[in-house]
């Protein structure tokens, strides 16, 4: 099973996957020109480094980007800025050819594993296919590799001829695992991977995620937003929302003593298996804004409690409050920076409420386009 193992890595550099102020927007077009008349901003200029052979746990409500930023660092669709680092690689300065060449240390596991595999193909074709295409292994040893592959993932031989609709959930989910590491990879994305799966049968992914890891030193970003599982499987933890990286930190501190009030309103629904534990659940007000006009300021200042004169216009800065804690929040701000926003204050109010008056018209208009154009087909 060394073959598996990868070769290819630094093993002196600490961090296998550095992300520098990513950026990932989608436009909205209107007209007849179709002009861009806004963005949606699914990630709006987030970093992060994941260590070596750990696991990154990426949380957030549904729409935040947390899977927008798995696909990114993968390439699977471009960014509009910012900069991903693979092995001291820049992702988005690789020709195609060179892309190629690297997708094997690169991987995904999708959330459905049932739409992620092709229901013509035999197990054996869908996890050997790629293999064969990258030249992983001599021809003479493709069938042996196979073999192992499935093995290591819990799925015996004979599941080779047999088709995806055979197969529960959780065995599905398995294959795609299996396909992901015949490839030698070196990171790889598990983009919710159990969300679909029923309780019991996640707990066996998860510890086969983990089992792995330990085995062929591979290093995950693990999105969900299971918060129980993902304080389960790793290392550090990153809390997005609305396409922003509001706190970053390692589990135990994270889960022990979060600093951010949207990282605390979360945590705070974590079921705890104790029939006398009284919980203190914070209730979230209001839904989450579009991300396509999102709120000027601290983008989760229309729904918190500690919220702020200053928090409704000035942007906070995403720093390290205590040692490998970081977290973008007023509630941080020393007393200088306080008084320097005060002074702003005024100024930042009225160019906020312009942009907000601007982007507001533009979608209107927009919309009204979209409506009128429905009606007429
Ligand atoms: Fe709440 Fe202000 Fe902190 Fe945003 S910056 S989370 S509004 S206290």
């Amino acid at each position: 099973m060394d073959e598996i193992k990868n070769t290819t890595a630094t093993e002196n550099d600490e961090y296998l996957v550095e992300v520098n102020n990513l950026v990932k927007w989608f436009p909205i077009k209107a007209g007849f020109f179709k002009h861009t008349v806004g963005n949606v901003r699914a990630v709006d200029g987030i970093s992060f480094k994941i260590k070596r052979g750990t696991t990154m746990g990426l949380v957030g409500e549904s729409g935040c980007g947390k899977s927008t930023t798995g696909r990114t660092l993968l390439r699977l669709q471009g960014k509009t800025s910012g900069e991903v680092t693979f092995d001291g690689i820049d992702i988005f300065s690789l020709s195609k050819e060179e892309l190629r060449k690297i997708r094997p240390r690169i991987q995904i596991i999708f959330q459905d594993p049932y739409s992620s595999l092709s229901p013509r193909l035999p197990v054996g074709e869908i996890i050997g296919e790629a293999v064969r295409e990258h030249n992983i292994v001599p021809s003479s040893e493709y069938d042996e590799y196979i073999t192992r592959v499935m093995e290591v993932c819990g799925l015996p031989a004979y599941y080779k001829s047999r088709y995806p609709h055979e197969f529960s959930g959780g065995q599905r989910q398995r294959i795609c695992i299996a396909r992901a590491l015949a490839l030698s990879p070196e990171f790889i994305v598990c983009d919710e991977p159990v969300s679909a799966l029923d309780v019991s049968i996640q707990a066996q992914i998860i510890n086969l995620l983990r089992d792995l890891q330990k085995q062929f030193g591979l290093t995950y970003l693990f999105i969900s937003h299971d918060l129980s599982v993902v304080e389960h499987i790793s290392d550090t933890v990153g809390v997005m929302y609305l396409g922003d990286m509001v706190e970053f930190s390692e589990t135990e501190k994270i889960y022990s003593d979060p600093l951010h009030p949207y990282t605390k309103a979360l945590f705070s629904a974590i079921p705890i298996p104790d029939p006398d534990y009284q919980m203190n659940r914070i209730i979230l007000e209001g839904s989450i804004p579009s991300p396509a006009n999102p709120p000027s300021g601290c983008k989760f200042h229309t729904r918190c409690s500690e919220c702020m004169e200053t928090c409704k216009y000035v942007t906070p800065k995403y720093r390290e409050v205590r040692p490998g804690h970081f977290c973008a929040c007023h509630l941080y701000n020393s007393e200088e920076e306080n008084r320097e926003y005060a002074g702003q204050l005024d100024e930042l109010k009225a160019k906020a409420e312009a942009e907000a008056a601007t982007n507001a018209k533009k979608l209107k208009s927009a919309s009204k386009e979209k409506a009128m154009k429905s009606l007429n087909d």
